[in-house]
């Protein structure tokens, strides 16, 4: 048995960033990451290779979808987590987010901590994740107590003319805050292959990059991978996590730590507490109140493509965003969510989408089009989340909510592209199969009959288990989530340095 003071389970945004609080405070922390090192290779910015051939989507485990038959889901195991393949856009919550609001379909819940919890762990991490950006030009911004260290990614000419374009017409286009390495002296190449890849220069600031490769510098950090864990154990009194255990190359092991951190992700953190059901346990770990596994979210989202007569010459597009229809506007007074420029949409991109588009038609449509990302807010419900069937398979069920709003935005997008010269337009909704903005399957709160964590994601039933990953939202805004699982990670890894090891 192998003892550390602090044991945190995946190595993405989540658990590296509780890490790095941890360790930096002089608690011995063990990481344990059920992938290896994505490799650096050519095939990292091939579209067949990873769009095609899902090169790094993870084969360990087959989901069953909305009860369909078992398949591999779009998840990445690796060190870093999503973020290897990410986009890139560090954003913050708007303040209102973490409000109650109201939506035709239902309520979006309050968190329990406000804007102003996060705002200085918020700074922290843009200053850590080295974000390029432009403060000043959204409208729903929130407050920031501190500006980009870096200036915005320039826009291309194409997206230039368009973003001047749309502001001429009253609308108010911003620059995405971007983790890339796009300054001068920089070491971004600004290729097309970035959104959805591996970056195979380093160049693109993702946890691996900005994270890990510090981490192991020090002593008293541990990171072993291909150590899934399988179980969490509970001690006798069925109070406190004794033990984890964990399937490495060499076999099982076990290990213990003082306290434990899960990170595998939304998904994986809820079905490992369900899978180490026992007789302390019977509804599975951390379960007292029914609700692990529920409230899973996603995003609606999709991909808007406006394609016009001629060539864009677009190579790295994702540089502009808009929020004007973030809580609605004069005729949907409801919140819509955010629109931001998707990673350049290539031919292999479409056929994998569509496999009876011949390639070369796919070619000549990307080659004309500008692409968005359009994400609205998917409101919890107790029916979508994760259950793990008796043969172990993990079961994943996503009831549709919200679905209004984010027609709406789709169309108010669409019309723009059209009045920018951009006469065909066409969307294209993602399923339930695209999990990158997972969220919600363990929400944190006060009260611990409604809620799994409390508002520092420690469980209400075990003391020393944490679950800091986007399990935690309560809601899931209309905005990407990774800086805010970084922020809550600072915030959480300060109350555990505090509470469990006197250390302030
Ligand atoms: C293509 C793509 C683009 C995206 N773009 C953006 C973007 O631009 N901006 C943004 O904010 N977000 C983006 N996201 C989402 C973002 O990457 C995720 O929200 C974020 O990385 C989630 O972090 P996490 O720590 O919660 O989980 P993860 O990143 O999933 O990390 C969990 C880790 O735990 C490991 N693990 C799982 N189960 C176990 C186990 N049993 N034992 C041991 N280890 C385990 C996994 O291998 C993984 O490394 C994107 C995601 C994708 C897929
Ligand atoms: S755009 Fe820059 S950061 Fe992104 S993959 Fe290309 S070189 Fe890497």
């Amino acid at each position: 048995m192998t003892e550390f003071d602090v044991v945190i389970v995946g190595s993405g945004v989540g658990g590296a960033c509780t890490a790095y609080r941890l360790a930096r405070a002089g608690v011995s922390v063990l990481v344990l990451e059920r992938g290896g090192y994505l490799p650096k290779e050519p095939e990292n910015w091939s579209p067949e290779e990873v769009f095609l051939n899902q090169r790094y989507v993870a084969r360990d485990e087959k989901w069953s979808l909305n009860g369909g038959k078992p398949e591999w889901p779009a998840s990445y195991y690796n060190v870093g987590g999503a973020t290897k393949m990410f986009g890139g856009v560090l954003a913050r919550l708007r303040a209102r987010d973490l409000e109650e609001l109201s939506f035709e379909d239902g309520v979006s819940p309050a968190w329990p901590i406000t804007y102003q919890d996060l705002e200085a762990y918020y700074t922290e991490a843009e200053s850590l994740f080295r974000v390029h950006g432009r403060l000043g030009l959204d409208p729903t911004e929130p407050p920031h107590s501190a500006g980009y260290d870096f200036g915005p990614v320039d826009h291309e000419q194409t997206i230039l003319n368009l973003f001047n374009g749309i502001r001429a017409k009253g609308h108010h286009p911003y620059s995405l805050p971007l983790a890339v390495e796009r300054h001068a002296g920089g070491t971004c190449v600004r290729c097309a292959t970035c959104d959805g890849f591996p970056c195979k220069l380093g160049a693109k600031n993702d946890v691996e990059q900005i994270l890990v490769q510090q981490l192991l510098q020090r002593p008293n950090v541990t990171l072993k991978t291909h150590s899934k864990v399988e179980r969490i154990v509970l001690d006798e009194a069925g109070r406190k996590v004794d033990h984890l255990i964990v399937s490495t190359q060499d076999g099982k092991i076990f290990v213990r730590g003082n306290v434990y951190v899960l990170s595998a992700g939304a998904i994986n953190s809820a079905a490992l507490l369900l899978r180490s059901a026992d007789e302390r346990a019977p509804r599975g770990i951390a379960n007292s109140s029914g609700l692990v596994g529920r409230n899973y979210m996603a995003h609606n989202s999709s991909v808007v493509m406006a394609i016009g007569r001629k060539k864009t010459g677009v190579t790295f597009q994702k540089t502009m965003g808009l929020n004007d229809f973030y809580f609605g506007d004069a005729d949907y007074p409801f919140p819509m969510g955010n629109a931001q420029l998707i990673g350049k949409v290539s031919g292999a991109v479409l056929a994998s989408q569509t496999p009876l588009m011949p390639r070369s038609i796919g070619d000549a449509i990307s080659a004309r089009s500008v692409d968005w990302y359009v994400q609205t807010e998917d409101l919890p419900c107790a029916d979508s989340g994760v259950r793990i069937a008796n043969d172990g398979t993990l079961q994943l069920a996503k009831v549709p909510t919200n679905r209004r709003p984010h027609r709406e935005i789709v169309k108010r997008v669409s019309q723009i592209m059209r009045d920018q010269g951009y006469p065909i337009v066409v969307s294209r909704e993602f399923g339930i199969r695209t999990t990158s903005h997972q969220c919600g399957t363990a929400r944190f709160g006060t009260d611990p009959a409604h809620d799994v964590l409390d508002p520092y994601c420690r469980t209400f039933d075990h003391p020393n288990l944490f679950v800091i990953d986007a399990s935690f939202f309560p809601s899931s805004s209309g905005m990407n989530p990774s800086l805010t699982i970084a922020a809550q990670a600072f915030r959480a890894g300060d109350h555990i340095l505090a509470s469990e090891f006197g250390i302030r």
